[in-house]
């Protein structure tokens, strides 16, 4: 038998209350030796939760009777106070009459094996309790309601088509006939190709939504590019001085505009060594803002513009697609007294040390994104494995495609469909391994 398994599902520590979970076969009885449970299904009982003969707490204990619950299975929620002494009493006391602890994620776990969710939605449940912000939230909700699993299933439903039109051929093959034609096929082929390519091409976005948008911040030594991260962060997470080469720890910068993840790349690169040429560090930009969405060139006010002309130049000709990134030229330290700089270009006059006019830079950074947000698919790839699966599918149905031209038998040709299918599968978890389950709901916390 499933055993019934328990883990206490809000955070770690001392809160109001806290739930403590209770999922499987024996929930109820477990339960019921400790306090009441409704008769009724989906009803919440006041209720006293005793240990043998100790009181523990007053709780409420909430009812789901299976398949009516996250994961299908009879469960029995029972909301306690928060202290951790009364939680971990109460699970022990759970325990004790027969519910095993639960792993990581081994309600979701079960929520999927259960067909109460697909895996990517599963995997939108982890990524929901990741996001810290708007645009995260939004990107995991979409995956977890709808727009994502109702694409695939439009893509595995065109391929499980194709795949029939070609069996039924394989029925009568004694017969020697086509039933349609390989022209069309190879249409319907280069259609579901376009579905899975608009998915892959649009990892880009959703990716950056979702770990925060790449900027780098590039500019000759002491123009100000620390300061300006500083700015930006709003605290002193960033060590600025006036000795550059001062080492920093790598974490990941990010911070929010508008709702709008920002992440910072190469932080670190921000900080030249003295020895290094009065220039703008090329070789260490170009790298970041070559990964970047965005480039923040800095410029200092006080020096000649013609500097900035000069780099921007030199990071046009090394970058390879300058020209689908976002631009801004910061024109820092107008605090002081700052050279005009040259009509033709735009830039954002801003101090960096005062925080005069970020305003206007963040706001045009957010606006920026926005209209990118605006052009791309409604629905974004945002899961690493799932990019790496539809390029599966992809070869897999370049492979179809090339069968049809040279004319290959029904037979072999399905072959090939068949592997798409079986990769499209991977995603959703029509086909999955334990390996695949364990690393994936390793990700979730005790409780979920
Ligand atoms: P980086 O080498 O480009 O990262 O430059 P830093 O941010 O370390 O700044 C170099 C020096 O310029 C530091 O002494 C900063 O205090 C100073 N600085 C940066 N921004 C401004 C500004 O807007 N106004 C003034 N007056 N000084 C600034």
């Amino acid at each position: 038998m499933t055993p019934t398994i328990a883990a206490i599902s809000t955070p770690p520590g001392v809160g109001g209350i806290a739930v403590v979970r209770l999922s499987g076969p024996e929930a109820v009885a477990i339960a019921a030796r400790h306090c009441r449970v409704a008769d009724t299904p989906q009803q919440a009982l006041f209720s006293t939760f005793r240990d043998g003969e100790e009181v523990i707490d007053e709780v409420v204990v909430t009812l789901f009777r299976a398949p009516h619950s996250y994961t299908g299975e009879d469960t029995v929620e029972i909301s306690c106070h928060g202290s951790t002494y009364v939680q971990e009493a109460i699970l022990n006391a759970l325990v004790a009459s027969g519910a095993r602890l639960a792993e990581p994620g081994e309600f979701t776990r079960r929520a999927f094996l259960n067909g109460k969710l697909d895996l990517s939605q599963a995997e939108a449940v982890a990524d929901l309790i990741d996001s810290t912000n708007a645009a995260q939230h939004r990107l995991a909700v979409s995956q977890l309601r709808g727009g994502y699993a109702q694409k695939l299933k439009e893509l595995r439903t065109q391929l499980v088509e194709l795949t029939s039109l070609l069996e039924l051929e394989l029925d009568f093959s004694q017969e020697d006939v086509e039933f349609v034609s390989r022209e069309r096929l190879t249409r319907l082929v280069e259609e579901i190709s376009l579905g899975v390519n608009a998915l892959r091409k649009s990892f880009r976005m959703g990716n950056a939504l979702k770990r925060g948008i790449p900027v780098a911040i590039v500019g000759r030594p002491n123009a100000g590019k620390s300061s300006l991260l500083n700015a930006l962060l709003h605290d002193d997470r960033a060590i600025v001085s006036p000795v550059p080469g001062t080492t920093r720890d790598t974490i990941e910068e990010t911070f929010v505009i508008d709702g709008t993840l920002f992440r910072i790349i190469d932080t670190a690169g921000l900080r030249e060594s003295a020895d290094e040429v009065e220039r703008l560090g090329i070789e260490r930009s170009r790298k970041a803002a070559e990964e970047a969405d965005i480039i923040l060139y800095v410029h200092d006010a006080t020096q000649p513009f013609l500097h900035a002309i000069e780099d921007l130049a030199q990071l046009q000709d090394r970058i390879s697609s300058f020209k689908e990134k976002h631009l801004f030229i910061v024109n820092n330290k107008m605090d002081l007294h700052p050279v005009n700089p040259t009509a033709s270009y735009r830039t954002f006059p801003i101090s960096a040390k005062n925080g005069t006019g970020l305003e206007s830079l963040t706001e045009s950074l957010a606006k920026a994104i926005n209209r990118d947000r605006g052009q791309a698919p409604d629905v974004l790839l945002t899961n690493v494995r799932h990019l790496e699966a539809l390029g599966y599918v992809d070869q897999a149905l370049m492979h179809v495609a090339r069968d049809l031209v040279d004319g290959l038998p029904a037979d072999l040709v399905a072959i090939d469909l068949r592997d798409a299918l079986h990769h499209l599968g991977t995603i959703t978890g029509e086909v999955v391994t334990d390996e695949i389950l364990g690393t994936i709901f390793s990700r979730f916390c005790i409780g979920k």
